[in-house]
């Protein structure tokens, strides 16, 4: 790989279930950037971790029809991180992204903390992305720092893309106050189980009709602790796995060219549970992104 956007990719991490099939359309990157943090750090385990735990679980996806089995994963590795300066990495990870989004390919991005979504976003340039995570992650800054996991949003919402979140239920005044200027829809888990799945997907496809490209990113603090107890920062009353996914389900079609999952802290997750659960969503979300491509 002679680019010299790939100078800071590791080849040599361990493989997502143990897959690396050039040809899939899938291309899978780890990124541990692991630095801002406020409350349970360990987030840069995360990429091996569930890695390797998805090895253990099926590949058949019964909601899709789809046996990821069969179109696999092409795992290129980790990118590495400088050890303190995010927007460095911010930068390696955008180059890397952008190699492949050029490519076709659709990245999936394993963290890592929240901040690595500004990178893969400034690599894939979508105009439309779907937060799920209990926070809305739309400070301006935190403790005097911008490229904060708390400000991932707003940073994501000043470069022109379309914002919408599910699973809110952790928020200040000055983000709600932001999200109400700047037009960024979101659903509190609570009005996501008034109204059902179908509505709420409904208002994410009416949300997103003139999107040309989406990018999905999964903090997996948006769903609830019971099922995600390892994360950096638990947040009670979140969102059931059954129904992110049954929402991903009804909204994913061909324009979704990429996706990440964060947040995940394997330090905190000492019965693993919580890996299983991102190496099952990487797949189920893989499975609809190949169906609607089939389609
Ligand atoms: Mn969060
Ligand atoms: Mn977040």
């Amino acid at each position: 790989m002679a680019d010299s956007r790939l100078l800071y990719l590791n080849e040599n991490s361990r493989l997502f279930a143990g897959f690396n099939r050039p040809t899939s359309p899938f291309v899978i990157i780890g990124i541990p950037l692991d630095i801002t943090s406020s409350f349970r750090p360990g987030s840069r385990f995360a990429p091996s971790t569930i890695r390797e735990t998805a090895q253990y679980i099926e590949f058949y996806s019964i909601r899709s029809g789809i046996d990821m089995g069969e179109v696999g994963f092409n795992d290129v590795g980790d990118i590495v991180m400088h050890p303190s300066d995010v927007e460095e990495n911010i930068k390696r990870i955008s180059d890397v992204t952008s190699y492949f989004a050029e490519k076709e390919k659709i990245v999936i991005s394993i963290g890592g903390e929240h901040s690595i979504t500004v990178g893969t976003i400034r690599g894939i340039k979508p105009d439309c992305l779907l937060s799920i995570d209990a926070h809305l992650d739309l400070r301006d800054e935190y403790m005097g720092y911008r490229y904060d996991h708390a400000c991932v949003m707003r940073r994501v919402s000043e470069q022109g893309v379309k914002i919408m979140e599910i699973g809110t239920r952790a928020v200040s005044k000055e983000e709600l106050e932001y999200a109400n200027r700047a037009g960024i829809a979101y659903l509190t888990p609570h009005q996501i189980k008034l109204m059902g799945v179908r509505e709420a997907a409904k208002k994410i496809i009416t949300n997103f009709r003139e999107c040309q490209k989406i990018y999905i990113t999964y903090d997996m603090d948006g769903i609830d602790p019971a099922y995600a107890p390892g994360v950096a920062t638990p947040e009670p009353e979140g969102l059931d796995p059954t129904t992110v996914l049954d929402i991903i389900s009804l909204i994913i079609d061909k324009r979704v060219a990429g996706f990440d999952i964060v947040e995940v802290s394997p330090p905190y997750d000492p019965s693993g549970i919580t890996s299983v659960l991102a190496a099952r969503i990487i797949l189920e979300t893989a499975a609809q992104i190949q169906k609607a491509k089939s389609l």
